[in-house]
């Protein structure tokens, strides 16, 4: 009778496979590029931009890390993916236990009122695990979720309260949904990038679906993704646009339906830089700025959050390649100075001004 031992399934060969993919994930880990390297980036915590509108008006962009944006316009909040609990190295996550690091939450939303609503992209724990925090000891459950039927499930085992949960359905998918005459978003569908690529073979760390949790995830493995969304957001006066937002925050991704989006309609696009490299063709996310050609982007998710949260000068996430991102927004000729990558708690200010008004305000007095 054979007999197998752990020696024996440990063979010479396989050590030497599985050092060497330890080698080369802490290799890559720590030579991770700095953001010093786009012009595009900017240090400063708060920014402005000029965008050619029909109206004369503002809207605050708060990026948050990770995926996380604050939106403010005319006194009132959204969310996207809050998150402020890194967790630390990478290569250390499947193992431990995470938990919400409720200092650095309640730390840096102090301040904050009840925002609208929060929206969400998928259950990843760097893009939910901070909501029931926020909710119960910032909110005091003011506010209302939307996500995908993962992220939902997750959150109501975490306690919040099925009141404040709303799980977007398949018909809902490339629809307005209505918040009131001012406030509607569209959530679109699209697919996760795998997390890394090894021989051009997709690897993803976590699940995709989990049918059934009762209790609270305590590990990474614990959040599966669920279906990823994307959402148009759109802010609205009279009837009419104002502003619309393209909001990618959830992972890069070459699967986006696009149809629904009027051609040229986009204020403003948020591109999430994590994993571009890693798409089928890399055609991310210049694919979108071709083809939709908004007047501005704000990439997101591009730090290193395997560091603690913080609002200084970060190196990109680790895996993720920025000079491949450079050279492909060099290829696409989109004007670079309407890109923008700050750090995380970093504010720009959008000043739209209406051409015609400006027009009558420089022509010369006869
Ligand atoms: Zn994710």
């Amino acid at each position: 009778m054979q007999v197998i031992t752990t020696q024996g399934i440990f063979n010479t060969n396989m050590r030497t496979f599985w050092l060497s993919l330890f080698t080369a994930i802490i290799a890559v880990s720590c030579s991770t590029y700095h953001p010093k390297e786009l012009s595009f980036f900017s240090s400063n915590a708060k920014e402005t931009r000029r965008i050619s509108l029909k109206n004369n008006d503002s809207l605050e962009v708060t990026y948050l890390g990770c995926g996380g944006l604050k939106i403010s316009y005319h006194q009132s909040d959204i969310l996207i993916d809050p998150f402020f609990s890194n967790q630390g190295p990478f290569y250390s996550l499947p193992l431990k236990k995470i938990s919400v690091d409720t200092p650095s939450v309640l730390s840096n939303t102090k301040t904050w009122s009840p925002p609208k609503f929060i929206l969400t992209t998928h259950a990843h724990y760097d893009h939910i695990m901070d909501i029931p925090v926020l909710v119960d000891s910032v909110f005091h459950h003011q506010t209302t979720i939307f996500g995908n039927k993962q992220t939902i499930s997750i959150l109501k085992n975490f306690q919040v309260p099925d009141s404040l949960c709303n799980s977007i359905t398949t018909d809902q998918l490339n629809k307005w949904v209505e918040i009131n005459e001012q406030l509607r978003f569209m959530p679109l569908a699209y697919g996760h990038a795998p997390h890394m690529r090894i021989f051009g073979l997709p690897l993803n760390f976590m699940a995709k679906h989990r049918d059934s949790l009762s209790t609270p995830p305590k590990r990474t493995k614990d959040f599966p993704e669920g279906d990823c969304l994307a959402y148009v957001l759109e802010f609205r006066n009279d009837e009419k646009s104002v502003f619309r937002i393209l909001l990618m925050n959830g992972s890069a991704s070459e699967k986006l339906d696009i149809n629904a989006i009027p051609k040229g309609s986009i204020d403003l696009a948020v591109f999430c830089v994590a994993s571009h490299n890693f798409t089928k063709t890399n055609a991310y996310p210049t694919n979108y700025i071709q083809t939709l050609n908004p007047k501005n982007i704000l990439f997101v998710h591009w730090e290193n959050f395997f560091k603690p949260h913080s609002h200084q000068p970060q190196k990109a996430v680790p895996f993720t390649n920025f000079r491949s991102l450079n050279k492909k927004l060099k290829m696409s000729t989109y004007n670079p100075e309407n890109i923008l990558m700050m750090n995380p708690m970093s504010t720009v200010t959008y000043h739209f001004y209406n051409t015609e008004n400006e027009a009558i305000a420089t022509t010369p007095q006869r």
